[in-house]
């Protein structure tokens, strides 16, 4: 008989707040939980870098893998890449980000010294002490560094600051061992650098962060679609794993704000408390940085249709967006408050795919009679799911710690299942309980996980 359990009663989620939580509850909820620490925490902390704790690592997996099912596995037009981080100088003066990666940079001239993005401040007064700025200069975001043992201009190399040019200088090999036909794309997850002027807003803008970029190859007579599509493809992306949809809006960027290599780009923005901030780019980069890396390597990057006997450098759009500041939205979105019986209860109601934890398995107390089975219980959870063993502390503590980390589910194992073999399932936005025998455990979260799933979803 196909097993079809009965989903919690409270539908559709219910959210008590309705405004962008401020980030400091954020930043206070990421530390207490162990999703996201200073990093070098111990020796006072380095500026503006953070390390990912049990808990995060999970959710920023969660968010990459999803990234690439959605862009890599469920497509049949796109094939990913891991390129090094490390590459030829040459491709950094190619893309010219050796002359052009730059940020204006002003310095203020009283007291403080500090330094700011002069494209963020307005007039020659420091915003901090008052004091006079001085004139701006262009700074170079991209970090130095040298191969090999001697410390000279002829060793030197850059960190990545972006995962697209691995793309790019690999785009004869990829097309080549696919047999991908155009339009097509190469999708790349990894870690870039920029030495930011003013890095902030906790995991929003760092210098080491991790991107995730897809570069589309299509006729340059079709790049307009192509742009269109994955503009709407991205912001259907965000909905699809829960993110409000009034707290998204999509933004073209003007002519002046537009990178060197652009002809048409947008943003996706999400409303934070510190007002409405990128997500995601999406460029239409045209044969920008296939034209310049054939004029610098001398490697021809045409690619030749058949169909329609026709040479061409392909047009490429580019969806370019970032894991750690995805995953600041979605915390954003999910953090919620209501009213509790002793004290206001914190839940983060993020999409089940999401979450760090899917399910937490919580004997009702510790000792030799729920032991034995709660751990069978985890045995049999886990193997399907992520899942937390949790008997510390009272059942009401642990049920706040599992809200807290947004845990779909919690299984609870108490007296009665000594008994019925059965156990609780409690509901993490409405705490509904349900009781289900323990060998239909892993259907009835399947059933229940695909319900919040459905709930979730834009
Ligand atoms: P911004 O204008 O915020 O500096 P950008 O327009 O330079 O960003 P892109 O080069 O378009 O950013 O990079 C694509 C994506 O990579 C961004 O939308 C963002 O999600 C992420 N990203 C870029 N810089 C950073 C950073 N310093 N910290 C965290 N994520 C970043």
């Amino acid at each position: 008989m196909p097993l079809k359990y009965k989903y919690f009663e409270q539908r559709p989620l219910q959210r008590t707040l309705t405004e962008p939580v401020e980030l400091d509850k954020i930043v206070s909820l990421a530390k207490r939980r162990g999703f996201v620490f200073q990093s070098s925490e111990i020796y006072g902390g380095l500026g503006s870098t953070w390390d990912f704790g049990p808990l995060g690592v999970e959710m920023k997996r969660n968010i990459k893998d999803a990234w690439w099912r959605a862009m890599v596995r469920e497509r049949n037009d796109v094939v990913g890449l891991d390129a090094a981080i490390l590459m030829h100088p040459d491709v950094w003066e190619a893309s010219g980000h050796v002359g052009g990666f730059t940020d204006p940079l002003v310095q203020c001239e009283g007291e403080c010294k500090e330094r700011f993005r002069a494209d963020n401040i307005e007039g020659d007064v420091c915003p901090k002490c008052g004091g006079h700025l001085g004139e701006a200069r262009q700074f170079n975001l991209m970090f130095k560094t040298f191969m090999g043992p001697v410390e000279d201009a002829t060793a030197q190399i850059w960190l990545r600051p972006e995962t697209a040019q691995g793309i790019f200088v690999n785009f004869d090999n990829v097309a080549t061992t696919s047999r991908k036909k155009i339009p097509f794309g190469i999708a790349q997850i990894g870690k870039s650098f920029r030495n930011e002027i003013t890095p902030g807003n906790f995991i929003f803008r760092t210098r080491e962060f991790e991107q995730m970029e897809m570069e589309f190859f299509c006729h340059p007579g079709e790049v307009d679609q192509w742009f269109r599509y994955w503009v709407d493809f991205s912001m259907g992306f965000f909905k699809r794993y829960g993110v409000r949809a009034e707290f998204l809006r999509e933004r073209e960027h003007t002519e002046e704000e537009r990178p060197h290599y652009a002809s048409a780009a947008a943003d996706i923005e999400y409303k934070f408390s510190f007002g409405w901030s990128e997500l995601e780019t999406i460029n239409n980069r045209g044969d920008h940085d296939l034209v310049a890396h054939q004029e610098k390597s001398g490697k021809d990057l045409s690619y030749f249709d058949q169909a329609a006997d026709e040479r061409f450098v392909p047009y490429v759009v580019e969806p370019a967006m970032g894991a750690d500041r995805t995953m600041l939205a979605m915390l954003v979105d999910a953090y919620d408050e209501e009213e509790g019986e002793k004290e206001p209860r914190t839940v983060l109601r993020l999409h089940p795919e999401i979450a760090p934890m899917t399910v937490a398995v919580l004997p009702l107390s510790r000792n030799d009679k729920l032991t034995p089975t709660a751990q069978r219980v985890f045995e049999v959870v886990s193997k399907e799911w992520t899942t937390q063993y949790d008997d510390t502390q009272s059942i009401g503590r642990r049920y706040r710690r599992q809200d807290e980390a947004g845990t779909p589910l919690c299984v609870t194992v108490d007296f009665d299942t000594i008994d019925d073999a059965s156990v609780t399932i409690r509901n993490r936005d409405s705490m509904e309980q349900i009781r289900v025998p323990i060998e239909n455990v892993n259907a009835a979260i399947t059933d229940l996980i695909n319900a919040m799933r459905e709930d979730i979803s834009g």
